[in-house]
């Protein structure tokens, strides 16, 4: 399937699928063929930005083999949207998958996190 196959409505349409069809407005930083970055609209760190896939892949426990490319793509999106973003002193990227992992919108995701010292452990 295309990647703009994908993005037309199914079942799980979620809030980003609307995003990605420009039906709702996003702060967008960065757009390819496969992929979209937006500001999180509630910040969790000055900056906060999301790396999500024109593919509605629920979350990452749901990708399969198929979607191996698409994965090391938005890893390196996240490189580059971080590094466009200016955090050359380190940033953290996290995935929350499924209920325990904190997942709220449920088409996958990636937070970037940054412009503030991280602590560990998450919360
Ligand atoms: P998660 O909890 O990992 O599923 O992350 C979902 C993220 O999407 C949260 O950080 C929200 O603040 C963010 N979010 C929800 N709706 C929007 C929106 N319309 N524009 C930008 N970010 C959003």
């Amino acid at each position: 399937m295309s990647s703009f196959a994908a993005i037309n409505k199914t079942m799980s349409d979620t809030i980003f699928s609307k995003i990605i069809r420009r039906e709702i407005p996003a702060d967008i930083v960065y757009e390819d063929e496969q992929a979209i970055a937006i500001k999180d609209i509630n910040p969790q760190a000055p900056t906060h930005i999301l790396v999500i896939p024109k593919k509605p892949i629920p979350r990452l426990s749901e990708a399969t083999e198929s979607d191996r490319d698409l994965l090391g793509h938005l890893l390196l999106t996240v490189q580059r949207v971080a590094e466009q973003a200016g955090l050359s002193n380190g940033y953290r990227v996290v995935i929350n998958n499924g209920a325990d992992g904190g997942q709220t919108v449920d088409h996958i995701h990636f937070h970037i996190l940054g412009d503030r010292q991280m602590k560990w452990p998450p919360g």
